[in-house]
């Protein structure tokens, strides 16, 4: 998949500065947690990414290609919201084809609830692709029901396979599992690790979970304020944290 650079991306709302600077470099199919305090900068960070927001200065590049500028459909980066984000009148094998249909759409067809009515309309490749990755997800017992029938985990499978239909050079989630109970995000937890290591994939991953971060990533970015603290590996972060803020954070011991 992806290597992905962040180099010196600088962001203020207002007088406010979010982002003051900063710079990380995510190898290919790295698992890579942005985690902090709520208010930090992560989801601002995760958006400048995915060219959902522009930052002030800096640049975003992915595979050595400068994408600073570039709208989010033409970065070919998937983003896995926090809220699901379904449409709640199409069956899951309908959300999961709608990604691949949205290139070739107008604005008006873009929009959701109407988009897709729209562009709906048999199209047999897209549907092999659909079921090709909701066998991976283990969904393939769902397709045809609608979101509303489905568990919060279910409804977070086919987000994930709405995703994976694009063949998406990367994963950006923030706080994909904060909706679910507490059994089932550690239950996720594990899940989402099995499908990075099944795809390779990189995936870019905000949480303000301290304990999710240290399980499921290759390497932590720990963010407080607007600028990454530490970078590192689960275990160093934990065992070495470089300031008594990360060791806080984290909870490493005294
Ligand atoms: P996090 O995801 O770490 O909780 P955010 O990136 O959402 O943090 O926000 C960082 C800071 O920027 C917060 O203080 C937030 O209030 C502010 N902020 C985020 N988006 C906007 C916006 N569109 N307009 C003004 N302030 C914003
Ligand atoms: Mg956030």
């Amino acid at each position: 998949m992806a290597r992905i650079q962040l180099d010196q991306i600088e962001k203020r709302f207002g007088d406010t500065p979010v982002l003051k600077g900063v710079s990380l470099d995510i190898q290919d199919g790295e698992f890579v947690t942005l985690v902090g305090p709520s208010g930090c900068g992560k989801s601002t960070l995760l958006r400048i990414l995915s060219g959902l927001e522009a930052a002030d200065s800096g640049r975003v590049v992915i595979d050595d290609r400068d994408v600073t500028g570039v709208r989010p459909a033409d970065r070919n980066l998937a983003m896995v919201f926090q809220s699901y984000a379904l449409y709640p009148h199409l069956t899951v094998a309908e959300n999961m084809m709608t990604p691949l249909r949205m290139r070739d759409l107008t604005p008006v067809q873009r929009m959701p609830v109407v988009g897709p009515l729209i562009a709906r309309g048999p199209h047999r490749d897209m549907r092999k692709q659909a079921s090709d990755v909701a066998e991976t997800l283990k969904i393939t017992a769902l397709m045809d029901r609608k979101p509303g029938q489905l568990s919060g985990g279910q409804r977070q499978r086919v987000a994930l396979g709405r995703a994976m239909v694009r063949k998406p050079l990367a994963f950006l989630m923030d706080e994909p599992l904060s909706n679910l109970d507490a059994a089932l995000r550690v239950h996720m937890r594990a899940e989402l690790s099995e499908l990075h290591r099944r795809l390779k994939a990189t995936f870019v991953y905000v949480t303000h979970d301290q304990a999710e971060a240290l399980t499921m990533s290759d390497r932590m970015a720990v963010m407080m304020h607007g600028d990454i603290l530490q970078v590192g590996a689960p275990d160093e972060i934990y065992l070495d944290p470089n300031t008594l803020e990360v060791a806080r954070f984290i909870g490493s011991p005294a």
